[in-house]
């Protein structure tokens, strides 16, 4: 599990985590909600280094998160992220986007692999596209392949940073879906994003960020059928 405690960071005199305490417990689905700016994308940041945090601690089984280089390339490889952004790399086939960590990282041979990545790419329902390039893809499929990508590393957690926003409507539910089989199969989630429907029907927690706080967190059930303030109940009303 992931533990933050008093989280803080600052760019320049802007204060933007203000303190954030939280456990992230193996096999939760936590959905991360709040207005653009609060915080929410600098906290998943900092969790896998891409954005160092000022003061306070982050913990991954009990390891801490750090700029040692041997315990943050271990960490990178237990966290697995998917951004707004697909982010894949356009000059590689589907196939050698999904091997490339494992096959750089963990030194695993092309062969085996090759194996894993159908199976994943079997997963996210994109193996019949193993040897297309990014740019022939829709947007959901190439973000179907960026999560198995993720997963290739055999990751404890994903964090997904808005992994719908990018899409065309209709393109969304397919990769909700994916993410939904995922939750289903007990991985630990931390999901940024608007679709509430998913926050509802899918997360064992939701937390409302403002200006750099967890302001709010709690079941689903009691977080929409209770706001807890008006903030809340207005946020929540701008996005169902
Ligand atoms: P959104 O919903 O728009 O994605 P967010 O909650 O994810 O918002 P963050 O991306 O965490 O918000 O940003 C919080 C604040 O920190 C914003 O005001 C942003 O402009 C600022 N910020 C983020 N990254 C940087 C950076 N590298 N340098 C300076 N300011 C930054
Ligand atoms: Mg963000």
């Amino acid at each position: 599990y992931i533990v933050c405690k008093d989280v803080r960071k600052a760019f320049g005199s802007h204060e933007v985590l203000k303190g954030v305490s939280t456990v992230f417990r193996t096999g939760e689905v936590t959905v991360i909600i709040g207005a653009s700016g609060s915080g929410k994308s600098t906290l998943l940041r900092a969790i896998n280094r891409l954005e160092p945090h000022d003061s306070g601690s982050i913990t991954i089984d009990g390891v801490e998160v750090t700029d040692d280089p041997r315990t943050l390339q271990l960490q990178r490889s237990e966290v697995g992220m998917v951004f707004q952004q697909f982010n894949l790399f356009g000059h590689m086939t589907v196939l050698d986007n999904v091997t490339l960590a494992p096959r750089r990282i963990r030194h695993t041979s092309r062969r085996e692999a090759n194996d894993k990545a159908m199976a994943l790419l079997k997963r996210v329902g994109m193996q019949d596209h193993a040897h297309k390039y990014p740019w022939q893809l829709s947007g959901g499929q190439q973000q179907r392949v960026a999560i198995a990508r993720a997963l290739a590393m055999a990751p404890k957690v994903m964090l997904f940073d808005e992994p719908t926003s990018a899409l065309d409507p209709e393109m969304v539910q397919e990769v909700l879906d994916v993410m939904r089989e995922l939750a289903r199969g007990g991985m630990t989630m931390i999901v940024v994003t608007h679709e509430m429907g998913f926050a509802r029907e899918v997360a064992d927690r939701v937390m409302f960020f403002d200006q750099g706080c967890i302001a709010h967190d709690a079941p689903p059930a009691e977080f929409f059928s209770n706001p807890a303030n008006d903030r809340i109940r207005s946020f929540i009303g701008r996005m169902s």
